[in-house]
């Protein structure tokens, strides 16, 4: 278990878990490599593997034949390291000079986004007496980082007089802004300006490194990108990328699951209010439950009237506002539930399923977000490891 909750002295069992399924995520990333199956896969393990355990995730998929990691920064890489991990991790994030020496002590991939930077590394690679393996970026529409694409000549030129032994350029790379699009038009300009740009590259340097734009929008559906390593983050995590589209032919399985259970039962008469702002009044004499989970948790605010949960496999709705440490759950005048019973709020649970595709739907969030909050303060518990 990993949370806040662990520095508690006694030993007891928080009533509320985040259950993370290992076999899940191991499932996902075996499709991935179906899917993409000339592609090396980069799993993104960035913001602690999306909410699952960075470390726990980079293990598993380890011990699976994974040959790369992504993450977002230096910190993040050296975490996965100090846990053991000796594959390949790429930083994707953007470079800070001070922070060199930390990518050359621990072997990292850096990504280089000028020439300024490149020489920097160069002469840190030296004094050290170690190589560098660095990444190119190339912005060709994302407008994060990256050489811009139409700048790449004069970038070219001055590599060349770079390059040198302590600097091994292992990949060159992109990102895209909208491969989660029904419309594709802008992904396709991006990638034409992508193998354009690795063209001039490969003509200029005599040798083509490791090519890699898709995500996880374009591993689903765009397949000329996937050229020689795909990055999936949200598909390993099971979340369908695509918000127009919701049957894939691509079966992944959700990996997270939120439970947790009925701390208080009580009826309430007609027309009674319940929860803070009292946005909700009851219409008949009916049951309310009280759950032991609220947006401290990471669960949305959002879902204030919206949200449902499974109880005895059926699916209630969430009334009234979602307090920081509770929420509340009207099961009607005949609904069944007792203390103790579990509450299911992400997950399945008899015939029913809360998806996260269905959460955000009614958030507005982008899944990511959601599923990130899900760490501030829910115990991890992981299952099928
Ligand atoms: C986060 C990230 C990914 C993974 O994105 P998903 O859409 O979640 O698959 C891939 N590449 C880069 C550079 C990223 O920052």
């Amino acid at each position: 278990m990993s949370s806040i909750l662990r520095s508690t002295r006694f030993a007891t069992k928080h009533s509320s878990q985040l259950i993370v399924d290992l076999a899940a995520i191991l499932h996902n990333f075996m499709q991935i490599k179906a899917h993409a199956p000339d592609a090396l896969i980069m799993p993104v393990l960035k913001a602690d593997a999306y909410g699952h355990g960075i470390c726990e995730v980079g293990r598993l998929l380890e011990d699976h034949g994974a040959r790369y990691f992504g993450v977002a920064f230096l910190e993040e890489a050296i975490i996965l390291r100090e846990a053991g991990i000796t594959t390949p991790i790429l930083v994707l994030g953007g470079l800070s000079g001070s922070q060199i020496r930390g990518f050359l002590e621990y072997d990292i991939d850096f990504t280089a986004s000028s020439s300024f930077k490149l020489e920097k590394i160069k002469q840190e690679a030296k004094a050290l007496g170690k190589t560098a393996r660095v990444h190119i970026k190339v912005d060709t529409g994302m407008g994060r980082i990256g050489i811009q694409h139409d700048r790449i000549d004069k970038f070219l030129s001055e590599v060349t007089n770079i390059i040198s032994k302590e600097l091994e350029v292992v990949g060159i790379f992109s990102h895209f802004a909208s491969s989660e699009w029904e419309d594709l038009s802008f992904a396709r300009l991006q990638l034409e300006r992508f193998n354009e740009a690795v063209h001039k590259f490969s003509t200029v340097m005599g040798f083509t490194p490791l090519r890699h734009i898709a995500n996880s929008g374009a591993i689903l559906q765009l397949q000329e990108s996937h050229l020689d390593i795909v990055r999936p983050g949200l598909l390993l995590y099971g979340v369908n990328p695509l918000q127009f589209k919701s049957e894939l032919n691509f079966k992944f399985k959700p990996t997270m699951t939120i439970r947790s259970e009925v701390v208080y039962f009580k009826v309430l008469d007609e027309n009674q209010p319940v929860s803070y702002d009292c946005t909700y009044k009851t219409k008949d004499q009916t049951r309310i439950l009280t759950i032991p989970i609220g947006y401290g948790d990471g669960f949305p605010r959002r879902l204030s009237n919206s949200g449902h949960v499974l109880i005895r496999g059926k699916k209630y709705p969430i009334v009234g506002k979602v307090c920081m440490d509770q929420l509340m759950v009207d099961i009607g005048a005949k609904g069944e539930a007792h203390n103790g019973d579990e509450v299911i709020l992400l997950g399945e649970q008899g015939e029913h399923f809360i998806t996260v595709e269905e959460i955000i739907n009614n958030t507005g969030q982008d899944p990511r977000e959601f599923l990130l909050n899900l760490k501030l303060r829910l115990p991890k518990v992981y299952v099928n490891g």
